[in-house]
């Protein structure tokens, strides 16, 4: 009896790898039968020919199975081929560290993002007069940071709520960059927008509303300036690498990422800062990558804990907002710092405890 029993076992455990061997020649072949479709431009996934095939299988079938059963086992052998077939054409990702193993730095002239050395972006939430952002950026030099923001082209939740001052934005923030030796940086919405802001920006930002806005995605990736790409208000990592593709399959890869909170049920802050989507992305892509701490935060009192945090993960920089009177900003008047709270952030961060990169 045990005998029979060991034998009986023996002899499935053959039929096993028979069909496991099957499965695999099939494979093989719905792949090769995959590459000369695609040779020949014909979509790989045929319904009609899988319908056929079905059921010629089902006229075959003698039993002891259900028909049903036969049909939803050879339904997964298909859809495993097909898997087959779409992994080995679905391209590997440009932004991807498989397609490019080394680190991305991006050089905006003699400033480096992503070479190990923390970047900083400061500067008001809007540009709102040239003596406001002047005031910022004198501060901003004195700290040793080497990047302006400053909001342009704003986009705010309520029509009605102050939309920035446009070009004339730019012209001042461009101002106060040559003024004290720094970088700029700030947002375009529109895809037409994005010529006349290459003309005045070191960097274009292309915001979390706009992650998705391919077509403002697919004009940043023409132009021949770095890009800060931040993550969508409730983007997933895949949806935000995505995204970036977008940007270096038309020719830019100067692109920087920035991590800016998603949306979520918790309500302590203003968005919850996804603190992972740090390492994630440096271990997916090989493209520098941001915090953004103002807007994910949306506290002053966080500002400084989350900067710590993100260097501390291997962030390569970090944006803030700083007004020299947040209290009368026209926009994010909450969790802008003003000038002092800003020396002490940056005095702070620039501890050599708080991160292995220098400043
Ligand atoms: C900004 O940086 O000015 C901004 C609006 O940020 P976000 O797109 O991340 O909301
Ligand atoms: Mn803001």
């Amino acid at each position: 009896m045990s005998n029979h029993l060991d034998q009986l076992r023996e002899e499935l455990d053959q039929v096993n790898i028979k069909i496991l061997e099957l499965i695999n020649e099939r494979g093989r072949l719905v792949k090769e039968i995959g590459d000369i479709k695609t040779s020949q431009g014909m979509k790989a996934y045929d319904p009609v020919r899988e319908r056929e095939m079905l059921n010629h299988i089902v006229e075959q079938h003698e039993g002891p199975f259900e028909y049903s059963t036969i049909e939803h086992l050879f339904k997964e052998i298909f859809k495993a081929a097909k898997e087959l077939q779409e992994d080995d054409y679905q391209k590997t990702l440009l932004v991807s560290r498989e397609k490019k193993p080394t680190d991305t730095v991006v050089n905006v002239g003699d400033v480096s993002v992503g070479n190990g050395q923390s970047q900083f972006v400061m500067g008001p939430c809007s540009v709102e007069s040239q003596a406001q952002v002047d005031t910022v950026a004198k501060s901003v030099k004195e700290q040793g940071v080497n990047i302006l923001r400053g909001g342009a082209f704003k986009p705010r939740t309520s029509p009605y709520d102050f939309q920035g001052l446009g070009e004339e934005g730019l012209k001042i923030l461009r101002n106060s960059g040559d003024r004290y030796g720094l970088k700029v940086v700030s947002e375009i919405t529109n895809p037409k927008d994005i010529e006349v802001g290459s003309q005045y920006l070191d960097i274009i930002q292309i915001g979390a509303r706009n992650m998705q806005n391919f077509d403002l995605l697919k004009e940043a990736g023409k132009v021949n300036k770095p890009i800060l790409l931040k993550r969508g208000l409730a983007a997933t990592i895949n949806e935000f690498m995505n995204a970036a593709e977008y940007i270096v399959s038309q020719g830019n890869s100067d692109l920087i990422l920035c991590e800016r909170g998603i949306r979520t049920y918790e309500t302590a802050t203003r968005n919850t800062l996804d603190i992972t989507a740090v390492p994630v992305l440096k271990q997916e892509t090989h493209l520098p990558v941001m915090v953004d701490v103002t807007h994910s935060t949306g506290r002053r009192d966080l500002l400084l804990p989350a900067a710590k945090a993100a260097l501390a993960v291997g962030a390569d920089g970090v944006m803030a907002e700083v007004h020299p009177d947040p209290a009368v900003a026209l926009s994010d008047s909450q969790q802008q710092m003003d000038i002092p709270t800003f020396e002490y952030f940056m005095e702070q961060l620039k501890q050599p405890n708080v991160t292995a990169h220098n400043i």
